[in-house]
């Protein structure tokens, strides 16, 4: 065993505790440092206003920026895909969230969700005509599930898809869709006479239309809207042939779930570190509130959990990478991660007092926008609902 004299070891960094960096390969600590240098360009300086007014106005340059970054559908091979790992995928996920939560969710409707969708259950017809375009960020996809009556119960869907001839009908609506209101194309999961089927929709369909949701106070970079289907009559070929049954829409939230498992450490690391430079900077009854032992209590949990946090999904991000993640194991990841960064947030706003709820610092934009985090992509009680199954053998959803 080597003793090492406490003064050879390396010195330790306030910024990294743990030497969590140790962790990642020099492929993955490239991926996060050019997705940085993209973020610190062409977003970072521009997010908390973003925010404040409701959008990102040149959200097709940004979207084509990140396709030629190469983290849209990052972690698929073929068809202008990145082929990259899970882990890196992760990597840059956790970055483009320490930036905003909002800009995370662009990337993963996109990458997981609607370009996960035809990637897997695709035909090669669909995936030659549309993979290319949304790797690029051409053109920005959309993933409707969640209607107004059936959000965590998605087998309870009221969109309907009927055969007509050689066509589909669809009648229905969609609600809480992130990247609706400007998206090329939308995922939409509808009912049939044989199950819940999957069907490519370009958005100048007739009948199809996507309203804004506004008046939201979290996740206000990213515009989420409806999706409204009166009549929208599409060729068999809209249809994706592999997928049937709820198994097709599960498949892609579980994509889409593992990168929040590092996405949602990105607004924990952020707001961590902002409470910390900021209680060192920050002087009260003659000391910097750093030096106070309550304050070093926030900043000690804060790290402790944000450490835990990474470790487990430094090993799901392996464990995807062999080919062994199960997606209760996701669930796991989803539903401690988010829940943690979320609580790492709230603490860190009472480091910075008054100027925690300012959009000045990125601490309660983070807070607000893991809230939806918190419920989208299976909420904590439906995730701990499959824990609570993975422990018992007993399902306890109905
Ligand atoms: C900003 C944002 C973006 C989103 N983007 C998308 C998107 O792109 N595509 C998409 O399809 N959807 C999207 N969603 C929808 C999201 O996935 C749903 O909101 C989520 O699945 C929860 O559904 P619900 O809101 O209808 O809540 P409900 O299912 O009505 O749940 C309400 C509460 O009841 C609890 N509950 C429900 N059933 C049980 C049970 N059996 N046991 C215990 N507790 C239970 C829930 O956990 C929750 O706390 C988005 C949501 C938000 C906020």
């Amino acid at each position: 065993m080597l003793h090492a004299d406490r003064a050879t070891l390396p010195a330790l960094d306030p910024g990294d505790p743990a030497s969590l960096d140790d962790l990642l390969t020099d492929d993955e600590k490239a991926v996060r440092a050019s997705v940085r240098q993209m973020l610190d360009r062409s977003a970072e300086p521009f997010i908390a206003e973003w925010f404040e007014r409701g959008g990102i106005p040149n959200i097709r340059e940004l979207t084509k920026e990140l396709g030629a970054l190469g983290v849209l559908g990052m972690h698929l091979e073929g068809y202008g895909c990145a082929g990259m790992s899970a882990t890196e995928y992760g990597v840059a996920c956790l970055e483009i969230e320490a930036t905003d939560s909002g800009l995370r969710s662009l990337v993963s409707v996109q990458g997981s969700l609607a370009m996960f969708a035809i990637w897997r259950w695709g035909s090669e017809q669909q995936k030659q005509e549309w993979l290319p375009r949304m790797a690029a960020g051409e053109a920005i996809g959309c993933f409707g599930l969640t209607e107004p009556d059936a959000g965590s119960d998605p087998g309870s869907m009221r969109t309907r898809a009927r055969k007509d001839g050689s066509d589909w009908v669809l009648d229905g609506r969609k609600m809480w869709i992130s990247n609706a209101p400007y998206a090329d194309v939308a995922i939409v999961w509808a009912n049939t006479d044989d199950g819940v089927r999957g069907f490519i929709v370009p958005s100048d369909t007739p009948g199809f239309s996507a309203p804004e949701i506004k008046h939201k106070l979290s996740l206000r970079a990213s515009a989420t809207g409806e999706l409204v289907l009166d009549n929208v009559r599409l060729p068999e070929s809209a249809v994706l042939p592999e997928a049937r049954g709820l198994k097709g829409p599960l498949s892609c939230l579980n994509e889409a779930r593992y990168g929040i498992v590092w996405g949602a450490l990105g607004a924990a690391r952020s707001s961590l570190e902002a409470a910390r430079r900021y209680a060192l900077d920050r002087v009260q009854f003659g000391k910097p509130i750093a030096a106070f032992q309550l304050t070093q209590q926030k900043l000690a949990d804060m790290s402790l959990e944000y450490i835990k946090g990474y470790l487990l999904a430094v090993h799901l991000g392996r464990r995807k990478d062999a080919g062994l993640l199960r997606p209760e194991q996701v669930s796991i990841g989803k539903l401690n991660n988010v829940r943690e960064a979320l609580e790492i947030c709230r603490t860190a706003r009472t480091v910075l007092g008054a100027n925690g709820i300012s959009l000045e610092y990125p601490v309660i934009r983070h807070q607000n926008n893991l809230e939806s985090v918190l419920t989208y992509e299976g909420t904590v009680e439906m995730h701990t609902l499959v824990l609570g199954q993975a422990l018992t053998g007993h399902a306890a959803f109905r």
